[in-house]
C-alpha cells in the first residue's frame, strides 16, 4: 500500500534521512523503531508532505504523492497521528474530532455525523466528554483524541508517531488494543515507536532507524 523508495529529507543543509526504503502492504501494522534523533518523525513528515523529499520517492497504491501538498496526501487517504498529538486544548473534544474531517469534501464531509459516532464506539471515554475543553483530559484519553481526530478524515493508512509516549501500562493495553481492532477491519498502520518491546509484541514488520539510514527490516 505505501512504497517509500530511496528517499532523503532536508533540514537546511543536514541530511536528517539518507536513502531510506520502506514498504507497508495492504492490512498489516508496520513499525519504524529507533533512538531519539534516528529521524523517525523525520520519515513520518516527509511521507505526509510536511517536509519535501529531496530525493527517491513515496506511493500510496502505486500512485506517487511526494510532490503533492499534504491536504491533498490526506484526501488520498493517509492521516498522521502528529508526535505530541497537537490538538487545540482550548477546543472542545467534538471540536477537534470535527477538525479532523476539514479536508474532506461532499459526501464523505456530509457523513461526518456517523464518522463521529464510530469513533467514540471505538473510544467510549471521548463520548462523556464531547463538550469539555480537549486540554483538560488525561494524557491517555488526549491520545485517544489524536487518534480519533485522525480518523475522522477517512484514513486507509494511518501514521502513528509515538503514540504511548508517556502513558501507564494499562492505557497502552487499551490504545493498542483499539489499534488492533482497528487494523482488523481493514486499515493498515505505520508506528513510530522507540521501546521494542512494544513495537515488535504486534507489529507484522519492523524496521530500525539509526542515523537516519535503515539498518536492519523484518518481519
Ligand atoms: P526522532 O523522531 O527519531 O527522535 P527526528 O526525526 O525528530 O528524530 O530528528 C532527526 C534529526 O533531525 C535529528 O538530528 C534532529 O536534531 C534533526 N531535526 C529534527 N527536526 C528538526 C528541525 N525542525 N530543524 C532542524 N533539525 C531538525
Ligand atoms: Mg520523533
Amino acid at each position: 500500500m505505501l512504497t517509500v523508495h530511496a528517499i532523503d529529507a532536508c533540514y537546511g543543509r543536514v541530511r536528517a534521512l539518507h536513502r531510506v526504503s520502506l514498504t507497508v502492504a495492504r492490512g498489516e501494522l508496520a513499525t519504524i523503531v529507533g533512538p531519539n534523533g534516528s529521524g523517525k518523525s523525520t520519515l513520518l513528515r516527509a511521507i505526509t508532505g510536511l517536509l519535501p523529499v529531496r530525493h527517491g520517492s513515496v506511493a500510496l497504491d502505486g500512485e506517487p504523492i511526494s510532490d503533492l501538498p499534504p491536504e491533498i496526501i490526506v484526501r488520498r487517504g493517509l492521516a498522521m497521528v502528529p508526535e505530541g498529538r497537537e490538538l487545540f486544548p482550548p477546543l472542545t473534544v467534538r471540536e477537534n474530532l470535527l477538525l479532523g474531517a476539514y479536508a474532506l469534501r461532499g459526501a464523505a464531509r456530509r457523513a461526518r455525523g456517523e464518522d463521529l459516532d464510530r469513533v467514540l464506539a471505538l473510544f467510549p471515554a471521548l463520548g462523556a466528554r464531547l463538550g469539555q475543553p480537549a486540554g483538560t483530559l488525561s494524557g491517555g484519553e488526549q491520545q485517544m483524541l489524536a487518534i480519533g481526530r485522525a480518523l475522522m478524515s477517512r484514513p486507509r493508512l494511518l501514521l502513528l508517531d509515538e503514540p504511548f509516549l508517556g502513558l501507564a501500562p494499562l492505557i497502552v493495553a487499551e490504545i493498542r488494543h483499539s489499534l488492533e481492532k482497528l487494523r482488523r477491519t481493514g486499515l493498515t498502520l505505520l508506528m513510530v515507536e522507540q521501546k521494542l518491546d512494544i513495537a515488535l509484541g504486534f507489529a507484522q514488520r519492523a524496521y530500525v532507524l539509526i542515523k537516519g539510514r535503515v539498518v536492519l527490516e523484518d518481519s
